[in-house]
Parts: structure tokens; sequence; C-alpha cells
């Protein structure tokens, strides 16, 4: 399976940053892995447009559990796609905490998402308390069990589950590979049961100050088959070395 490296640009980079990067990374991306960027939505079209050059996805980090109406600051999943939109973000540790979207939301939105024809990158982890409680695999099994409910549209092509212990999120301090691997055996597990037929084959990403320099321990572990990146995704010669292009 080819892996995917996903840059969460968060609300990073105006216009003039977006086309810099795009000027190094397009010059020496190879798609030896998968590269998908979700920029703020005000940059979409310009990260469609160049990231056409190189065959590189773009995406959202959050879309309205609502196709169309009056839902003021929203953006909508299915005009998104018409514009060449790849996937959508959902349930990042950020719109949990900061924005406090409760798991009934974020099934909301994968579904109207998946309806909409976009992939969803879904987002689950535990905090550094839930660890160190032995909390972890209760957590995370309640996270799909709740997040992932009545997905009755969910493929194997169209999901992606995003293992994010929050306590490694911009922190600078990454699971280790065997942490990060018992964890995304322990989703595998539960995707499996979920989703009879396809749930091995949901693609696990790992997240939480991924760099270039634990990248490939990481990419490394069996049930770990991409990244989803912030801070080091900013920088395109990182986010080359991230998607092993030195
Ligand atoms: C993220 O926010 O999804 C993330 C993984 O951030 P960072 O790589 O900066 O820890």
């Amino acid at each position: 399976m080819t892996k995917l490296i996903v840059a969460n640009w968060k609300m990073n980079k105006n216009a003039k940053a977006c086309f810099e990067f795009f000027d190094t990374f397009n010059a020496k991306y190879s798609s030896k892995r998968e590269a998908w960027i979700a920029p703020q939505s005000i940059h979409l079209n310009l990260v469609i447009n160049q990231g056409m050059k190189a065959n590189v996805k773009a995406g959202l980090q959050n879309c309205s559990d609502h196709t169309s109406g009056a839902f003021t600051g929203e953006i909508s999943p299915v005009n998104a796609k018409e514009l060449g939109t790849h996937f959508v973000i959902l349930g990042h540790s950020e719109r949990r905490e900061i924005f406090k979207e409760t798991s009934k939301t974020i099934a909301a939105k994968v579904k109207t998402a998946h309806q909409s024809d976009l992939k969803v990158i879904f987002c689950l982890g535990e905090t550094l308390a839930e660890r160190e409680s032995g909390m972890t695999e209760t957590v995370l099994k309640d996270q799909l069990n709740q997040g992932l409910s009545d997905q009755s549209l969910a493929t194997a092509d169209n999901l992606v589950v995003a293992y994010e212990p929050i306590w490694a999120i911009g922190t600078g301090k990454t699971a280790t590979p065997a942490m990060a691997q018992e964890a995304h055996a322990f989703i595998r597990s539960i995707l499996k049961d979920k989703f009879p037929g396809f749930g091995e084959k949901v693609r696990l990403l790992y997240g939480g100050s991924v760099k270039p320099d634990n990248v490939e321990e990481l990419l490394a572990q069996k049930d770990i088959d991409g990244g989803l990146v912030g801070g080091a995704s900013l920088k395109a010669n990182d986010f080359l070395a991230l998607c092993g292009d030195k």
C-alpha cells in the first residue's frame, strides 16, 4: 500500500506563502508517497490548482453537516467537492477542544461529507490524563463507535482514520513507534469488527509531532499507513522529506 502523507496547514500561510511552497514542492515531488494538503479554505482553489500540477490532492480542515442553507460562516462539502476538493479532515482535536464539537456532530459531518463524495480523514486520540489513567483503549473505542456511528456509506477508499494522541500534537512529544503501533493495532481490530470485509483496508495515519527525523521509523510500523502532519508540513523541504523526497 502506498503511504499517505497529509499536511494540515491549520490557520497558517497567506497566499504568497502557498505559492512559494508549491514552487519548491512541485519541482521535487516524485509521488513515491501520496501527498494531500489541507489549507485554510480561502486558499482551497489555489491549492487545488497548484497541487494538480504534481498530483497533490487538496482538502478541507472541516465542513458543515449540511450541504446548503442558512448556516453563516460554514463550508458546504458538496460545493467544495464541485471545486475539485478531494477530502475533509473531521474530528481534529482542535475542533473537538476549541470549538466544542461533539462525537454526534462529527458523525453527522462524516455522513454528509460521504454523501457529498468527499473522502474523510476521521481523527481520534486520547489526552495525557486519559493515557496515564489507563483509559486509552476505552477512549479510542468510544470515539470510533460514536464518531463513526451509522456509516453506511463508508468504504476502504473513502475513509481514512488518523490516530493523534492529543499530548503529542504540536508539542514536540511523539508517541514512540511501539506506542503508536499498539494504538493502531487496537484501532484496526475495531475497524475490522465495525466494517466487515473492508475494515482491515482502511488507511490508518499517525499524527503528533511527525518530523523528517522520526517519520521513517513510524512508517515502518505494520499498522501505520501514513502521517497527518501539522508543523513539519509547512516548509516545502520538510514536507518533501516526509514524502520520501529528500
Ligand atoms: C495535527 O495538528 O494534526 C498535528 C499532527 O500537528 P503537529 O504535526 O504539529 O503535531
